[in-house]
């Protein structure tokens, strides 16, 4: 068994076919785990024991011939995201042996599947950052050049998948955090429409903006997984009904935002997305330029409205109810050293800023406004969709950069300049990788984005196996 070519698609058929058993399997990933992640640190807990037991129970599955598409398959799931008795940390110190006393809804349909779970992965703290460096237990590197961030937040879940430490992975989306890491360690990774996967038993980022998604080596697995967890759940209340496949035809139409791509974008990447667009015009796509006029002020937007959404949602984590609580003599000082020592300075900094721009004099400045801002964005997109079937940028303006590159957090927040957009819209979005740049004798994968309407997940998986055929 070579697991470093392996898909969900081909383990499927080798696990059905017998060529090796679902205990083979997982016990193949632990032993990536265990001579790789030493130095990768992917994980922050492996999971040894469980997994072994689910892959005994995904046999016995399959040798009844009750195999699901997920039975006896190994999944790596982000820190974020909750597993009836395990830790949940979201890699903060606040939450560092909290444990879950419930399966998220996506673990339910996972479990239901009979899938492997590996272990929980690393991540910016609440996930918050794009370089897995915000993390309160130490940075995730990239196997594709360890001096360098794997991207983030789900940063560990790439990883883990990148380095064949697992054969998929979950993550959250709330700005980018499973298509850039994805376009970083050259994966595939889907933002799904907002309210598409539920988001019962993910800890709440920014709630309007908030997905869980996959990372993947491919677009078919990719599908596969996003089959496994879409669907509504009346325990999510914007949670979308059951849509029935959207399979209109498509105009092969793809839309450019050329002048929102061309300020500080790496000119190697913009090189690399110019080839993708030709590969695509070979297939038979026009592509064609188009104008989201509202585009260019999606970060200052997204920077206001997640960080006023984040500093309510983490109000929670009090030194009361959840997780890590300190020790004084009034309630006020209880809070104030929990939160003080629980959190890490990027998530203060939310929290301060989130709390400023929702505050009684400046709501109207700047909360209120991004909301305005933010429905003109979401009209620019669904205008856009009545002429073309995607809009496609590359995922981010550079590819993964060093460790500190970005301690200037504006310096950071640049980076989200291509994948806030889709959430703000609540629209998917795809990251496929697109090749490769040269940055130092390392070769560093990027991706390529696909934007759909909502619910055009077949539209963007579609194009995505476009792009994906022409990959040698
Ligand atoms: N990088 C973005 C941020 O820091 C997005 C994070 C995310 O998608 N969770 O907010």
């Amino acid at each position: 068994m070579d697991i470093s070519k392996l898909t969900i698609v081909e383990a499927r058929r080798a696990l059905d076919a017998k060529e090796y058993s679902a205990l083979d399997l997982t016990n193949a990933y632990l032993d990536a785990i265990r001579a790789k992640d030493g130095e990768i640190h992917a994980y922050l807990e492996v999971w040894e024991k469980s997994a072994r037991d689910e892959a005994k129970t995904a046999d016995e599955k399959i040798r009844r011939g009750k195999a699901s598409t997920l039975t006896g398959i190994p999944i790596a799931i982000k820190d974020n995201i909750l597993v009836e008795g395990r830790v949940a940390s979201s890699a903060s110190k606040i939450l560092e042996h909290y444990v879950a006393t419930y399966d998220a809804t996506v673990i339910k349909k996972l479990k239901a599947q009979g899938a492997v779970f590996l272990g929980r992965t690393n991540m910016d703290e609440f996930a918050m950052g794009s370089s897995t460096e915000n993390s309160a237990f130490g940075p995730t590197k990239n196997p594709h050049d360890t001096k360098r961030v794997p991207g983030g937040s789900s940063g560990g879940s790439a990883a883990a998948v990148a380095a064949h430490m697992a054969l998929a992975a979950l993550g959250s989306d709330t700005g980018g955090s499973i298509r850039q890491p994805a376009s970083h360690t050259g994966l595939n990774g889907l933002k799904p429409t907002y309210g598409a996967v539920s988001r019962f038993g993910l800890m709440a980022l920014g709630s309007s903006l908030d997905q869980i998604g996959q990372l993947t080596h491919t677009v078919a697995d990719s599908q596969i997984l996003f089959d496994a967890i879409c669907g509504h759940d009346e325990n999510d209340g914007t949670s979308l009904p059951d849509m029935k496949k959207n399979n209109a035809p498509m105009k092969r139409v793809i839309g450019v935002p050329r002048i929102f791509l061309e300020k500080g974008t790496d000119s190697d990447i913009l090189a690399c997305f110019e080839k993708t667009l030709e590969k695509l015009r070979a297939k038979g796509y026009t592509v064609v330029d188009i104008d989201l006029p509202n585009l260019s002020y999606s970060l200052a937007v997204y920077y206001i409205i997640q960080p006023a959404e984040a500093s309510t949602n983490l109000a929670r984590y009090d030194g009361i109810r959840y997780g890590l609580s300190m020790q004084a003599p009034s309630i006020q000082e209880v809070y104030s050293k929990t939160r003080g020592v629980g959190f890490g300075p990027e998530v203060r900094r939310r929290i301060m800023l989130g709390t400023f721009v929702l505050s009684s004099g400046y709501a109207d400045a700047y909360y209120r406004k991004a909301r305005s801002v933010r429905a003109l964005i979401r009209a620019d997109f669904t205008r856009a969709f009545e002429s073309v079937d995607a809009v496609v940028t590359p995922t981010c303006p550079s590819p993964a950069f060093k460790f500190g590159a970005k301690s200037d957090p504006l310096a950071m927040y640049a980076e989200d300049i291509f994948s806030v957009p889709a959430n703000l819209a609540g629209v998917p979005a795809l990251s496929v990788p697109m090749g490769t740049v040269v940055s130092d004798d390392s070769d560093l994968p990027v991706g390529f984005q696909i934007i759909g309407p909502h619910g055009g997940e077949e539209t963007l998986f579609a194009i995505g196996n476009d792009v994906e055929k022409f990959e040698v």
